[in-house]
């Protein structure tokens, strides 16, 4: 089972604004500044420093592409050019186990062990982008996996509290996470059904497993003008991608964006 977007149609979305990214330079970004300097002062031929460079911009053709075939259901034409770049900045290929890392750049999701997968890379941009990150967010995720989509929050916001269910995925992504120097995401094994009351209240929850239903807490636990991004349906099959607003006086809207596949959420609730 895999998160992926189905064509079929849902109803539209528009497009979130991002005036600024609090990371404009994130490692990647000085990493590859720093090969430029080096290939100029040596006269060597322009080489990417950084052999996944190529392939993480391919990736974003992809996500683009796909971006584009799906406006007619999701509404957004294009990925907001900060969330880009986070994307850009984050190295996918750490996220997936060795025996895969070669598949890492596909624009698709891929198995992260524990039945559990690393979400496609289109799915990461559109949730991402829909959470409308326009101002230093305080950002919840409900299945960190393999902590990727938490690193590209990291690269979007001042603060990512994400939480994991199961056991060793939620240590082994705590580990990535601080070895690739994301000081800003704090992991908890947890379910994510009930929230992080302590950690909240929230400006943009994501929610990475597919629920029956919008969890009460998670709404709860939204601040004024605060958004969730989640996959509701029937288990083993498609759900419908959920973008859910909570609006200053309190009310709730729910917008369909896609009809996609993700992991179940589980736990005991
Ligand atoms: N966001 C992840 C991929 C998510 S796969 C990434 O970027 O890699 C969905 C994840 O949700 C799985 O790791 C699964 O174990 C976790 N999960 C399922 N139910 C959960 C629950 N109730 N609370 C927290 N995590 C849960």
């Amino acid at each position: 089972m895999n998160e992926k977007a189905d064509d079929r149609a849902a109803g539209p979305e528009s497009g979130a604004a991002f005036p600024f990214p609090p990371r404009p330079l994130g490692r990647r970004t000085l990493a590859a500044a720093a090969g430029t300097v080096l290939a100029l002062a040596c006269a060597a031929p322009t080489q990417s420093a950084d052999p996944h460079a190529d392939m993480r911009r391919g990736m974003l053709e992809a996500i683009a592409d796909t971006t584009a075939r799906t406006a007619g259901s999701t509404g957004v034409e294009a990925i907001a050019p900060e969330v880009m770049d986070a994307i850009e900045r984050v190295p996918r290929h750490e996220f997936v186990p060795p025996e895969i890392a070669d598949r890492a750049y596909e624009n698709r999701p891929l198995p992260i062990g524990h039945g559990q997968t690393i979400s496609q890379p289109y799915i990461v941009a559109l949730m991402t982008h829909l959470l409308g990150l326009d101002s230093p967010h305080r950002v919840l995720e409900i299945g960190t996996g393999s902590g990727y989509q938490a690193a590209v929050l990291a690269e979007l916001v001042e603060r990512v509290h994400t939480i994991e269910i199961v056991p060793p995925l939620a240590r082994q992504a705590k580990e990535r996470l601080s070895r690739l120097g994301y000081r800003n995401v704090e992991v908890r094994l947890g379910d994510g059904y009930y929230g992080w009351r302590a950690a909240g209240p929230f400006d943009a929850i994501v929610v990475t497993a597919a629920a029956s239903h919008v969890p009460p807490p998670l709404v709860e636990q939204l601040a004024p003008n605060g958004v969730l991004v989640i996959p509701v349906g029937e288990q083993f099959s498609v759900q419908m991608l959920l973008l859910v607003r909570k609006h200053e006086d309190g009310a709730v809207s729910v917008r369909q964006i896609l009809p996609v596949r993700f992991v179940p959420l589980t736990g005991g609730h």
